[in-house]
């Protein structure tokens, strides 16, 4: 233990040199030339039941790439104080949309000081599991739902009491049906610049309530996608004011106002090549998710509040029942119409949370269906 504390201070003594070395800026010819970039370091910590998105910002020059760094995990519940080295790892790092230049973005995995992953690194399960069925190729399509919030209310909801029932805001347009576009914009404009496979965007069933999807895209690559995509909106948010004049913040919760309000959720829609080219193949994945005590396993990791949402009114069913079917909204399970019209395409997991996380989602996806499939 002790020689791998030394190892990771090397790394850290090394990485100090190198600052001190590095050039901020030169002046060339042509005037002020900046000769460094920001890196925003992006990762997911331990808060629990719902883990939190952190980060912090590191100037490199532009002869370097951003490698390991760390952070003090006894701040994101991630360590104790005296041994409270989490190390970051990149696993994706894009161009940064919002700092703009040559400034980056940089999400991580993250692991213990011995480079194993850390106990909250569930993205490491992902991609061996995608990795065990790579032959299957299963592609994930995600569609975050999400609630914008000013202050303690949903935007563009009173102080005391409701807005009119939900009925005209789904893919609506007009300021009395439509709150937070300027920041759902910026953000679909965003993750295209910091090529995220965003697929589009939406306005949901309840006013302040929106929806955009990211996919079709390879495990765990769209998860990491869906962080980043995470990241940017609360971003984003902080920089855009609401008509009460606070910025614009982010719920993902998955009954973010209880009654008859629409929950928020993430449905989860996969195939895998066989899926693809076949019906059967659609429909087999399907069942699969229903054999024995899958349906249970799943919903336990589907996200904090899930039973909340699950409640087999508001377009789901039961969290404590599995059923699937062409074209049902009320279904666990949904295999779009066009699919049964097409005879193949994917189908889609309707029971994910706004608040899952996806690398467990869709870790469990690939470990049901495709076990099953090879079986
Ligand atoms: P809904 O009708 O349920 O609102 P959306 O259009 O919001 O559906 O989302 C469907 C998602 O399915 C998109 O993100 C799309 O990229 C994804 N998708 C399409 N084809 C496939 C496929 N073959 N495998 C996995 N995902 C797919
Ligand atoms: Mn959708
Ligand atoms: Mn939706
Ligand atoms: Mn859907």
């Amino acid at each position: 233990m002790a020689h791998l504390t030394r190892k990771i201070r090397q790394i850290q003594n090394r990485e100090r040199h190198s600052d001190r070395m590095r050039p901020g800026r030169a002046v060339t010819e042509q005037g002020i030339t900046t000769m460094a970039y920001i890196a925003e370091y992006i990762w997911i910590d331990g808060t629990e039941p719902t883990a939190k998105l952190r980060s912090k910002a590191k100037v490199f020059s532009d002869e370097e790439k951003p490698g390991i760094w760390a952070f003090d995990g006894s701040s994101t519940n991630q360590a104790a104080g005296d041994a409270s080295d989490v190390v970051l790892n990149p696993v994706l790092v894009t161009h940064d949309p919002i700092r703009g230049g040559g400034n980056k973005l940089v999400v991580c995995e993250t692991l213990m000081v011995d480079m194993s992953p850390h106990p909250t690194n569930t993205r490491a399960k992902c991609a061996a599991t995608a990795e065990k069925y790579g032959a299957l190729d299963t592609w994930f399509g995600l569609e975050q739902e999400y609630t914008f919030f000013e202050g303690n209310a949903p935007l563009g909801w009173p102080d005391n009491g409701f807005p009119a029932p939900q009925g005209g805001y789904y893919c609506g347009v007009g300021a009395d049906e439509i709150f937070g576009r300027e920041v759902v914009n910026k953000h679909l404009q965003a993750c295209i610049d910091a090529g995220i496979h965003i697929a589009g965007i939406n306005a949901e069933v309840m006013p302040g309530q929106w929806e955009f999807q990211v996919g079709p895209v390879a495990a765990p690559r769209v998860a990491d996608e869906l962080w980043l995509a995470r990241w940017l909106l609360h971003r984003i948010g902080e920089d855009v004011k609401g008509p009460k004049g606070m910025p614009i913040s982010v719920s993902f919760a998955a009954k973010p106002v209880a009654g008859d309000w629409n929950g928020a959720g993430c449905h989860t829609n996969f195939s895998t090549t066989e899926m693809r080219e076949s019906y059967d193949a659609c429909e087999a994945a399907a069942k699969a998710l229903g054999v024995g005590d899958k349906p249970g396993l799943h919903i336990a990791s589907y996200g904090e509040g899930v039973e909340q949402r699950l409640t087999g009114l508001h377009e789901t069913a039961r969290y404590d029942d599995f059923f699937y079917g062409v074209s049902d909204r009320g279904a666990s399970v949904r295999i779009p119409w066009q699919v049964a019209q097409d005879g193949k395409g994917y189908i889609e997991d309707r029971r994910p949370n706004a608040n899952c996380d996806p690398y467990l989602v869709t870790q469990l996806i690939i470990d049901t269906v495709c076990s099953s499939a090879t079986a």
